[in-house]
């Protein structure tokens, strides 16, 4: 039996055959430790595994879904149970901190969007880089009329964040667009293309949200799990992971460019003010 001593998220069952993943740091808007991102992976895994539980809903506590990675944090993902094959977290020069995010990011990412149950991802305030990277691996998402999205980490001397579908989310050129300049597309927005399945009014969004699990709970379980995988597969028959893998790729020469210019520091310091601006747009 996993740890479940949480002390990033909760975890319960709000309806039957829904249980209920929550972000629940709102002190520093659900920003992203790896302690947290282990604990979702670690609940993920329990919903995976529980006959009763038909659906998962991701959640967050607070005006705000996520603001993305902790910065604070100097975490390394060898304090943690790896859930991927993987190793050499403290490695010399990039490859240390490649695969700290290959484990963490991206690893764990595709691991939920992998999941056999369908998944809900309930999105309200700023949703920002890392927070795209917990909410697209769901399969729908229901936003709140307030919610924002938006990956300013062009402003880093990146690609974008780990998770890289921007492409299947929004479209190329929306996907472009949303990257170069780094602004925050609007719930309203995120509908139209696609990248959004419903916009509520914030004092809905919960209701909503489990009202549209509890009707996905009534189907049958193979039923669900053979159309998530028929669309998953049209996906990569699209080639979406190679696609991603190559994005993950390139973000790591963006890292190691940082790391080269800037004596050691894997992005660009002038970004955090640039995103700062962004951020109160
Ligand atoms: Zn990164």
């Amino acid at each position: 039996m996993p740890d479940t001593d949480f002390e990033r998220i909760r975890y319960d069952v709000p309806v039957e055959g829904v249980a209920r993943i929550t972000l629940a740091r709102p002190e520093r808007r659900n920003a992203q430790d790896y302690r947290m991102l282990h604990e979702i992976d670690t609940a993920f895994g329990i919903a995976a595994r529980d006959d009763d539980v038909r659906v998962i809903v991701l959640a967050a506590d607070g005006p705000h879904f996520s603001s993305g990675h902790d910065l604070v944090s100097t975490a390394c993902a060898d304090e943690f149970e790896t859930r991927t094959m993987t190793g050499g977290f403290r490695q010399p020069g990039q490859h240390g901190p490649m695969v700290n995010e290959e484990e963490m990011y991206l690893g764990l990412c595709w691991r939920w969007r992998n999941g056999p149950k369908p998944t809900i991802a309930q999105a309200q305030g700023k949703v920002i880089a890392g927070g795209l990277m917990l909410m697209w691996p769901c399969d729908i998402i229901v936003a709140s009329e307030d919610a924002t999205f938006s990956d300013p980490t062009v402003a880093f001397g990146l690609n974008g964040h780990e998770y890289h579908t921007h492409l299947w989310e929004v479209g190329a050129r929306k996907a472009k667009e949303m990257l170069f300049r780094g602004h925050a597309l609007t719930a309203q927005e995120c509908e139209k293309l696609g990248m959004v399945n419903h916009v509520v009014p914030r004092e809905d969004l919960e209701k909503f949200t489990l009202d549209m699990a509890s009707e996905i709970a009534q189907r049958p379980p193979v039923g669900l799990k053979l159309a998530k995988l028929a669309v998953n597969q049209g996906l990569e028959a699209q080639g979406q992971y190679t696609a991603m893998q190559a994005a993950f790729g390139l973000h790591q020469v963006g890292h190691a460019n940082a790391r080269i210019v800037f004596d050691g520091v894997p992005v660009d310091p002038a970004g955090l003010e640039i995103i700062r601006k962004l951020s109160k747009s």
